[in-house]
């Protein structure tokens, strides 16, 4: 992977700033993207390879295109999208929940990784070469109590890889799909509005996934040989059998 150009989103926090980190060690460089500007450069101080920042909210579509268009050209021929930018916003019924929650995550979840791959994807065409993978979830799998709107966006999410991959598919654009059970990130802090003793309740009594875990696998994935694809990968803590059954110690 050495002297690849990887673009990650959300690479501010949680798994994406741990894939960039995991990437790093392999040689690759980095576009690190996110809302949060300070982090960003932080994450950028950290790393031993050549790395750009940029700053956008995904479902900003003209803010997306903009800055991807006007990346220097050193940065310009992007090898491995990390589409990784999203979060749970509430955790509620379907007749309670707040419109606002639902938009935020169509709006960056959905829509905002759509309009990341489109903009990124001119050049990978062109070069006929690539490897997509996107942040699903095992909420993608599975539906849960009061996350109806959550899984719909990961589900889109899913289906979405699928038809990339048949699109691509003559261009020899790989396109992944990674799926994580709990992992212990701002994930949950952020769908409980800065709430982290009901945060910490998600993950008490087991060990969740760590962001680390989950990027060795991505990069794992990206390392795979050209002939070889990980399509869909559903990645779990032991002690989580699916969305409902998790062995919790008391
Ligand atoms: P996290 O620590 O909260 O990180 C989320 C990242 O996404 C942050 O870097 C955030 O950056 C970025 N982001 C969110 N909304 C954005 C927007 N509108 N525009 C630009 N960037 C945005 O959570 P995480 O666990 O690492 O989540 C990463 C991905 O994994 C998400 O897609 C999530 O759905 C998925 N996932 C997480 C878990 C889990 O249990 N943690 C399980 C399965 C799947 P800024 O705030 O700086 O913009």
């Amino acid at each position: 992977m050495r002297g690849k150009i990887a673009l990650i989103t959300g690479a501010s926090s949680g798994i994406g700033w741990a894939t960039a980190e995991a990437f790093a060690a392999e040689g690759v460089q980095l576009i690190l993207c996110g809302r949060r500007e300070s982090r960003l450069k932080a994450l950028q101080n950290l790393l031993k390879v050549p790395s750009h920042v940029l700053v956008f909210d995904v479902a900003d579509k003209k803010a997306v295109f903009d800055q991807i268009h006007s990346l220097p050209k050193a940065f310009s021929s992007i090898d491995i999208l990390i589409n990784n930018a999203g979060n749970a916003h509430g955790l509620s019924p379907v007749h309670e929940a707040d419109l606002r929650d639902w938009e935020a995550m169509i709006d960056s979840n959905v829509k905002g990784l759509m309009y990341v791959t489109k903009a990124v994807l001119p050049s990978m065409v062109e070069r006929k070469s690539g490897h997509i993978i996107n942040l699903g979830s095992i909420a993608a799998k599975e539906v849960y109590p009061n996350g109806s709107v959550y899984c719909s966006s990961k589900y889109a999410v899913d289906a979405f890889s699928q038809g990339l991959r048949i699109d691509l598919n003559p261009m020899g654009i790989k396109v992944s799909a990674i799926h994580p059970g709990l992992v212990d990130t701002e994930f949950s802090v952020v769908r409980f509005k800065g709430d982290q003793q009901k945060a910490n309740r998600v993950y008490e009594g087991l060990k969740p996934l760590s962001a680390q875990d989950v990027a060795d696998v991505i990069c794992y994935m990206a390392k795979a040989p050209e002939h070889v694809n990980i399509a869909d990968l559903l990645l779990l803590p032991n002690a989580q059998a699916n969305t409902y059954v998790n062995h919790r110690k008391p």
